[in-house]
Formats: C-alpha cells, structure tokens, sequence
C-alpha cells in the first residue's frame, strides 16, 4: 500500500486530474467519507464504495488501458453498471476491485482485511473466471461451457461482476487488434449474452449482443441500422397517433396510471428475427414495439382488454408470460394488434416485472433484500442460501418457480472438464478420471492406465474439478478394479465395470475353480469326473445351470470346496444305490406305508383344512432339501421310519433315489391357502460388496411382502460378497417376481434358489 490516505475532494480532484470523471453517486460517497481507506471493513456501504474505490484508484495509479486511458476508467465503469443494474454494495466494491489483484501486487489476503471476507470472495471469483479461456466450440459446447462456467462461480454475483465487466470490455474493445476483437466478440455471444438472457438482465443482453453483433457482422448491422435510421421518423409518427389513441382508450376505462412508450428493438433482434423467418427488414414488423407500465398485476389484464378492443388482435400472438413466466423470472403480457394499417406489438407489464425484465436476478435480489424481515442479515448469507431460504418462507408465492428454475439451473450437481481436444464433458460431481474414461468410451476406461490432469500425472481416482483438462493414459494389460466401485460418482462407469466383472472376470474365476478341485482330486481322471454327470448334478444341487457356473461359483468363494466335494461323494454313492436297488426294499417299504397310515390317521387333523390334497390326513412335513412353494409341481415321499410324509418339488434331485412305491401324488390345495399361509425357503445372493447393499436387498424384500428369518454373509477382498437368506413367503409366483426383481439391482452379480444341504 502506498502513500498517506488521500481526503475527500483531493481524491475526486486527483482523479480528475487524471483525466476520469466519476459518476455523481460516488462523488457523494466520497465526500461523506472523510478518510476513505482509514477504517477496516467499513461498516455502511458508503464508507465501502469510497474506500473499495481508493484503493483500486492507488494500486492502478500509472497503469494504462490498450486505447491509452488511465486503467482506472474500467473498474469505474464496471462498478457504474453494477450500481445502475441495482447490485449491492459490497458486489460494487467487488467492481472497483475486480482487477487488482492479478493486475497489482496486492494479496487476496490483505484485500479481505481491508473488505471483509465477502468482498474478497468475489474478487476471487471474478479472477478464477478470468482463467477460464473459451475453446471455439460448436453449439451444444456453448451451453456446457455456460454451464461450467455458473458451475465455476459459486456465489452467482461473481457472474454479475464478470458480466460487467465485459460489457465495458465490449464497449471499448476498438483498442484491441482485430483477431483478438473477433475472438471475445465470439465468446461475448456465444457465453456472456446468452449468461445475462439467464440471469434475465436485459439490458447487458442487448446491448451485449448488440456490440458482438457490430464486430461479427460488420454489414448486416449497418444496413438493419441505417434502414432503422431512415425509417425512424416515419415509423414513430406512426407510434406516436397509436400511443394517443391508446392512451384516451385507457383512461376512458378508468386506467389513469398507465405509461405508455414506444421502443425501438435491438438491432440483433431484429437481424435473428430475420434470419430465422428468412424475411427481410420491410418484412418484420414489431420493428418498433409499445410497452405499457400499469400499478398492479390486475391491471394488466385490464389494460389488455383495453388494447384488444382498440384494435384488432393478431390471432396466436398473444402470449402470458405473467402467468407462465420465463425461466429466467421475465414477466410480461405479450400481444401483437393491427394499428393504423400496421402491425404493432404490445408487452404489457407492472413496474416490478419491468425492474426485473431489465435488471434481472440483480433486480429480484434488491427487492428481496429490501422486503425480508431478515433483511439485516442477508449480507451474511451467500446469495444461493438466500434462494433458499426465500423460497421456504414465501410458500406458494408466485417466485417459487423463478427460484426453483433458478436454483436447478444454476446450481446443477454437475462438474465440467476438457478434453485435451478442449471438448467439455459434465458429470456428477464428485467423478473422478475414472467416470471421465468411462464416458469418452467404455474401451478406454476398461484399460486405462493413468491420468494427467492438468498436465500433472495423478491417480486415476482422482476427484475432478471445474475446468481440468483431463487426459486418460491407456494401456493394453490394463484393466478394471473391483475397488474403482468405490472411485467413481456415473452409473455408466459403475455399470461398465461391473460388467467388465462379468464377462472378462468369468473365464479366470472358472480357471480358478477348476485348480482348486484339481488340486484336491488329482490330475488322474480329472477331466472325466469333471465332465460327467456327477458334476452336472452337483451344479443342479447347487442350483447353478452348469459345471462351468459351479466352478465359477467355487472361483469367486460362493461355495467352497468342501461342499462341493461332500456333494459329489453322495452323488457318486447315490448313482451307485440306484443301480442296486432292489424289490425286495420296495416290499419293505409298503408294508411301513400301511402302518404309518394306521398310526397318523387318528392323530392328524381333519381333512378340509390341509393346503396339501392328496395326503389323506397324514402328517407331513416340507422338504428343506427343496422348500417346496404353493404354485409348484409337488410330490410326497414316504421316510422309512415314522417320520410321515415329506413334500418335495417334482424336480428335487433327492426324488431321484426314492423309489415309486415310496411316492404319493400330492398337489397344492388352492382353496386353502391364504395370504397368510407363509412359506419358507431359501435364495443365495452373489453381489458386489459395497456398504448398504444388504439393507437394499432387505428392503426390497419386504416392499414385496417377504419376511426374512435368516440372513447370512459372507465378504472376502476383492471377491463378491456371498449373501444367504432364509425368507417366508406365499407361493413360487411371489418368489419368481422377487428374484427377478432383486437380479434386476445394479450390484446383484447371481441370485439362485439353495437350501439342498
Ligand atoms: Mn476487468
């Protein structure tokens, strides 16, 4: 910091020694603030824009604009659009000060000590922005950039000031060399505009647009001016006897406040206006428009009903935009007539709609400021808390929708980066150069290898922020990791992993299996027992569809080896038994039947009530080695002992030993189950380990009316997680939609029916 403090009118005197005239308003402050830079974090908003002033006037002292003027003019005159827009303040102060701190030696730092923390904050913004330079992308680029761009500031009123401050840019940019002229200009149209448009302040909008428009098409913009120049007199003599009539019309239904003005468009809308409908100048006709301020929403209409009877409506024209406002919060009755031969157009509007067609969030902001009961607190907020905030106490005030459009708009939970191509991509937040890889193509993230961010090279799980320029590094042997699950915020990289699992991880997990089982039975033989119907059926135990599903379920650690082989030395003896089974067992076996029918009988309830038909009063039991499900094909075997009947699924491998002597043709008894009769059986889950997934896999349970009396996990690293659920329910079809469902989730790997052990 230089020098003494400069008093009161030695600085207005200084300044204007300096060749800058400065507006009134800040004359006045400057004279009510006896020593501007004196006082840490001024207090009251004049004492702020003198000293904000101050200190941009001394660090700039000396330093030059390209066109020769001293560079103090610009943030003069940046922070003179802000105080005409209605900003705050300390964003005005954010306009004096907006450049200092890449341009000066001064640091953030000691700005917050003098400005307070908010000031600094958005000087930081608009310097950060500053950073940001613009690829000359094609369309659908444009609106991305936009988007980082808002993403970028986090506070919105750093976009006001940066806004600003290109529109004076735009207005002096004469000084510069022509191919720099034609790049901002590009940008000026392609981002800051269509910016302001959706902050909905009209006016940098137009004349944004307009300025970019002069450079970009140097010969359309004279010709739509000098037809606009020649035609003036004759069109706002036109005007002028509409207005009259309209004017004693209005006041004849009692509508005495009413102002009504002509208003000529902006050059670039009509040269779009052109463009789109092909038509030329003489062709457009709202070259010239009406505008009629009212007092009250309700007058609107009035004032409508007004115009309609006046003169003759254009049909389709009519357009309430006070009922369904602009996204960007416009409100207006918009509608087009035929006057004095010609057709006008006509927006009807009260000066509130006004305030914010023309300044547009700024214009809200002052609004809500002024009438909020928290208004003395507003300062400390941020703007988006303040959105929020509004929005909850207003209820179903006619802003919701300006706020809420606003807030998704804004503040969508989206992070932007570049491609090394300069091509922008958004994805979630939080998405790290994983989800980046994933999203240029699903062959790069399978084998990407690494990552340069911002040309350093850094982990792939890198979290990405606004604005990095992100370059995948690719490798053939490189492939996915089950832990990037835990790196990446997309579903599409989620899913391609997970995929990727599937298929690409099949063949080694069976691989895997088939060395854990050889290493147990030996080399001798192996491939034999390993394609014989033994394993087959051991797979079908398992109620897996093939030796290869089972040896990969043994790859993962779904089912151990010990289970495995147990089922396979009882299938192998079973194969065995069968062969030798004999009649001689059958008589045996008949002759138990008869007596446990004595015996059960005249214990077992009546007959009506079973749900099972065909058992003729016997006790019985349902087989856990198949738990058996109304809606299933059901067979009942008689036990050698007095263990009753046993109900199995038709298709249960442990049918197969039981002779047909032993059988009795049952089925399900349709008219005596209930919604209440629960059934129980068993269903294995294979999925990808992540926190909550159980309690997913719960809760969908029990939306389906499934009670779970078991659950059982088994996790190992890097493997899937193993998931065992005893569960209750009403019948096969309950159990199938289930399933279906639950196979349905994004980290199920497998789901199967068990309960054969
Ligand atoms: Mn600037």
């Amino acid at each position: 910091m230089s020098d003494e403090p400069l008093l009161r009118e030695d600085l207005i005197q200084s300044s204007d020694d300096y060749g800058i005239s400065l507006p009134e308003w800040l004359k006045k402050c400057i004279r009510q603030v006896p020593n501007p830079i004196g006082e840490c974090c001024p207090a009251d908003s004049e004492a702020l824009l003198a000293s904000a002033f101050d200190l941009a006037f001394r660090l700039h002292k000396g330093q030059f604009r390209v066109s020769g003027d001293p560079y103090i003019v610009h943030p003069v005159a940046v922070a003179n659009l802000l105080k005409e827009i209605g900003a705050s303040p300390k964003v005005i102060a954010a306009g004096f000060l907006h450049d200092v701190v890449e341009d000066t030696n001064i640091s953030l730092d000691q700005l917050e000590e003098y400005f307070g923390a908010e000031v600094r904050g958005l000087v930081e913004g608009v310097t950060k922005l500053g950073g940001i330079h613009f690829p000359n992308r094609t369309e659908a680029q444009a609106e991305n950039l936009r988007k980082m761009f808002l993403a970028m500031a986090s506070d919105i009123r750093v976009v006001l000031v940066k806004l600003a401050d290109r529109l004076h840019n735009m207005r002096t940019i004469d000084a510069l060399q022509p191919d720099k002229q034609e790049r901002i200009a590009l940008e000026t149209r392609e981002i800051y505009a269509p910016l302001a448009n959706r902050l909905g302040i009209g006016r940098f909008k137009w004349e944004l647009e307009d300025l970019a428009f002069k450079l970009l098409e140097p010969k359309s913009y004279k010709q739509i001016q000098q037809e606009v120049v020649t035609k003036r007199s004759e069109r706002e003599k036109r005007l002028e006897t509409t207005v009259k009539s309209l004017k004693t019309r209005l006041i004849e239904s009692g509508l005495l406040d009413c102002e009504i003005t002509g208003r000529p468009k902006h050059l670039f809308g009509i040269w779009s206006k052109m463009q789109r409908q092909d038509k030329e100048f003489h062709e457009i006709y709202d070259v010239a428009a009406l505008r009629i301020i009212v007092p009250n929403l309700e007058t609107c209409y009035r004032a409508l009903a007004v115009v309609h009877d006046t003169f003759r409506p254009i049909p389709g024209r009519f357009k309430d935009y006070i009922g369904l406002p602009k996204p960007n919060g416009y409100q207006s009755l918009h509608t087009a007539v035929i006057g004095r031969h010609r057709p006008i157009e006509v927006q009807i509007r009260t000066p509130e709609m006004h305030q914010v067609a023309e300044f547009g969030i700024a214009a809200h902001w002052k609004y809500k400021e002024g009438g909020s009961p928290a208004a003395g607190n507003t300062e400390r907020f941020n703007w988006l808390r303040q959105l929020v905030d509004w929005q909850q106490e207003e209820g179903g005030s006619d802003h919701n929708d300006y706020l809420s459009s606003i807030k998704e708009d804004l503040f969508d939970e989206e992070v932007f980066v570049f491609t090394p191509k300069g091509d922008v991509v958004g994805l979630r937040k939080g998405s790290t150069a994983i989800d980046f890889a994933y999203r240029i193509h699903s062959e790069i993230g399978n084998h990407c290898h690494g990552t340069r961010i911002n040309d350093k090279l850094c982990a792939l799980t890198t979290p990405l922020n606004n604005g990095d320029f992100v370059e995948i590094i690719t490798s053939k042997t490189a492939h996915p990791s089950l832990d990037w699950l835990n790196y990446v915020a997309t579903p599409t990289a989620r899913n391609r992993i997970r995929q990727w699992y599937k298929i690409s991880h099949r063949d080694e997990t069976i691989q895997r299996g088939k060395d854990l089982l050889e290493r147990d039975l030996g080399r001798t033989g192996f491939d034999t027992l390993l394609n014989g119907e033994a394993m087959k059926r051991v797979a079908e135990r398992c109620n897996l569809k093939s030796t290869d599903d089972l040896l990969a379920a043994l790859g993962f650690g779904a089912i151990t080896l010990h289970q495995i082989l147990n089922r396979l030395r009882e299938e192998i003896r079973l194969q065995n038994i069968t062969t030798l089974s004999s009649e001689k067992e059958d008589e045996i076996v008949e002759h138990n039947i008869s007596n446990q029918q004595a015996t059960l009988a005249s214990t077992k309830s009546s007959l009506k009530s079973s749900p099972i038909i065909g058992l003729e009063g016997l006790e019985y039991r349902l087989g856990g080695c198949c738990s058996p499900l109304p809606g299933e094909d059901i067979v009942g075997t008689v036990a050698l002992g007095n263990h009753g009947i046993t109900i199995h699924r038709q298709n249960c491998i442990n049918l197969e030993s039981v002779p047909s002597a032993r059988r009795l043709p049952v089925r399900w008894n349709n008219s005596q189950l209930s919604q209440s009769n629960k059934f129980s059986t068993q269903i294995r889950i294979e999925v990808i380990d992540r926190v909550g997934v159980l309690k997913d896999i719960l809760m969908r349970l029990s939306d389906n009316g499934i009670n779970v009396s078991d659950a059982r996990v088994q996790t190992s690293s890097g493997k899937p997680a193993c998931i065992d659920l005893k569960i209750e329910l009403r019948n096969s079809e309950q159990l199938m939609l289930t399933i279906n469902k639950i196979r349905a989730m994004a980290d199920v790997i497998d789901i199967a029916r068990t309960g054969l052990n």
